[in-house]
């Protein structure tokens, strides 16, 4: 297996496996597996630019993408992009509790699943697709979190992703603009990097991110997610994805804030907050008409001055 190494913070670089892909004139390389939202570092990976790589060098190696924090929240396309095997998780976009893994497969991927010679038995796909050619599974399936994906599936329809898309971009740009009221930098090196589902926020040097994360733990309830790896201690992720509006993100927002402030981190109170309000505020979508106020509420009261009984209870 070879693995193409970038800097923590860059997204997967098209123009190297494309070179690397094109010098594999005997097609060795049989699959190439990519993030396409990294959460470590909060950077998205442009896989229309691989897959356009992989295109004109004109190698057959299978697209296998993790989409496990993307699928639901972040622009995916499975057939326009050509991806083989996409992954995701029931805990992520689909805003269930964790426990499904979710995998979607080519005909490409089906079709090699039958020549792959590696020994399988849980990781077989074909189990699954028999028993469930007869609306069955072959292993007991976790009924609940079936439900709730059904559930999970009707809420995003009636969203509309394209919607949900736009909702997630409108609310990591607030904690973008948090991060620069802040005077602080994302992980990710560049805005064509920029996650709208994770934001990874680099601490001044110096400071301690695992000291943030614990005192807006233990002090504000707020649970920050971590620095992993080579990171760790350098920067703490704020998740910006599934069901989730402004003033649960300003929430999080004014707890890492007073977080930074308790362990010295030099900020201006509220100036994170502050920007992410004003954002929030200039890119509201416009009110509709008020409906008509109810009666006058007067008429409902009798000459004692106390509220008469209700006969209906309106939402
Ligand atoms: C959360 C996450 C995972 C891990 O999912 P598990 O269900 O914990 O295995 C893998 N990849 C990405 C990109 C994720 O965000």
């Amino acid at each position: 297996m070879d693995i193409i190494d970038v800097e923590w913070g860059e997204g997967a670089p098209a123009d190297r496996i494309g070179e690397i892909l094109s010098q594999d004139k005997q097609h060795e390389i049989k699959g190439l597996l990519i993030v396409h939202n990294e959460t470590a570092t909060g950077v998205t990976s442009d896989i229309a630019a691989v897959r356009g790589a992989m295109d004109a060098a004109h190698h057959p190696a299978l697209l296998y993408v993790d989409g496990v924090s993307s699928v639901g929240s972040i622009d995916f396309r499975m057939d326009e992009w050509k991806v083989d095997l996409a992954i995701t998780g029931s805990q992520k976009g689909l805003m269930l509790p964790a426990g499904l893994g979710i995998v979607c497969a080519s005909p490409k991927a089906l079709a090699a699943r039958e020549q792959a010679k590696c020994p399988r038995a849980f990781f077989d796909f074909g189990d699954m697709i028999w028993a469930n050619a007869t609306g069955y599974f072959p292993y007991t399936p976790s009924i609940p979190l079936l439900y709730g994906l059904r559930e999970s599936l009707a809420i995003i329809a009636e969203q509309g992703l394209d919607n949900i898309f736009a909702r997630h971009h409108r609310l990591a740009d607030g904690v973008r603009a948090a991060v620069r009221a802040w005077g602080l930098k994302l992980c990710a090196k560049a805005p064509q990097w920029y996650s709208d589902t994770v934001s990874a926020i680099m601490i001044p040097d110096g400071t301690n991110a695992a000291d943030v994360i614990d005192v807006a733990f233990r002090r504000y309830n707020l649970a920050l997610g971590a620095g992993l790896g080579r990171l760790a201690g350098k920067l703490f992720r704020i998740g910006h994805l599934g069901d989730l509006n402004e003033l649960m993100l300003l929430g999080a927002l004014a707890g890492a804030e007073m977080a930074m402030r308790d362990v010295g981190i030099q900020l201006t109170p509220g100036a994170g907050v502050a920007a992410a309000q004003e954002h929030y505020r200039a890119t509201a979508a416009p009110l509709a008409a008020r409906p008509p106020a109810p009666a006058s509420t007067d008429a409902q009261l009798p000459a004692s001055g106390k509220p008469a009984p209700r006969a209906t209870v309106r939402a």
